[in-house]
């Protein structure tokens, strides 16, 4: 099962192309990290997995991405409700200046959640999901900023969860993070594939290698090469690939 089915995707920012034929199906419940140099087309990449890309009126976008078999740029699909499905979670963490329960019960308001019992038991379930809870259970209506940044994290991700997304897309979600709590992100990747499919930009190749079931390598807006993480680290096929995962340039 695929979770997106990507056909000869293009993408510009004005004249600036960011993206050139780039075809890939990413797998369900699995993990995929997208990797290559900076200023290659990760990011942007990963952004047009949710639309986020209609924010800015200079991209012009060519070829289709399906989401579960519906294309999302097809006129008549509502990015609103695309984005119930498919939560984002970015390099620096960014909780709203509420209290940890108000964070988390943020988009089930959103989407019409009003009863309290209901928002108790959705909050209490994304933060042990997003393995948080033990640390913050007994101060939820304390402000989500006076948590250190790897709980900061770790909420944006319960935040996402709230919703009961389907896809979670991590863009550099650890880079701005200390070891410990890389590590404890790390750890629940793993975990949410059972549930989620997940695609997320590193710049550490390390990272792919250790949470990553698959990989893509991004070169200059082109996807060189997606395999197996296994075989894209250790016997890719393309030469280019070899070349930037063993070191040679970065
Ligand atoms: P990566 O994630 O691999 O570092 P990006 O997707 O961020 O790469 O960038 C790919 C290219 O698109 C770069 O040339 C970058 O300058 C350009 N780009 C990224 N975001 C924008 C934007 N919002 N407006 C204009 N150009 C952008």
């Amino acid at each position: 099962m695929n979770t997106f089915e990507v056909v000869d995707l293009n993408l510009w920012y004005g004249s600036n192309q960011a993206l050139r034929d780039v075809r890939i199906d990413i797998p369900a419940n699995r993990v995929t990290a997208l990797i290559g140099p900076s200023g290659c087309g990760k990011s942007t990449f990963l952004r047009t997995l949710n639309r986020m890309n209609d924010l800015i009126s200079t991209v012009r976008i060519e070829g289709s991405v399906l989401f579960n078999g519906r294309d999302i740029y097809a006129p008549a699909t509502d990015a609103a409700e695309l984005r119930k499905h498919v939560g984002m979670v970015f390099q620096k963490a960014n909780p709203f200046p509420m209290s940890i329960y108000d964070n988390i019960a943020y988009g089930p308001r959103v989407h019409g959640m009003r009863r309290k019992s209901e928002l108790d038991t959705v909050v209490e379930d994304s933060l042990r999901r997003a393995a948080l809870w033990d640390e913050v259970s007994d101060r939820l209506k304390k402000s989500a900023l006076s948590l250190s940044g790897g709980q900061q994290q770790r909420l944006c991700i319960a935040r996402a969860l709230a919703v009961h997304p389907e896809v979670l897309l991590l863009d550099e979600s650890t880079s701005a993070l200390d070891p410990i709590s890389t590590g404890q992100i790390e750890e629940l990747v793993g975990e949410l594939k059972k549930d989620y499919t997940v695609v997320m930009v590193t710049h550490n190749m390390q990272q792919a290698v250790r949470v990553s079931d698959h990989a893509a390598f991004f070169l200059l807006g082109n996807l060189v090469e997606f395999a197996p993480t296994d075989k894209l680290f250790n016997n890719p096929d393309d030469p280019k690939t070899a070349d930037y995962v063993s070191g040679r340039f970065g």
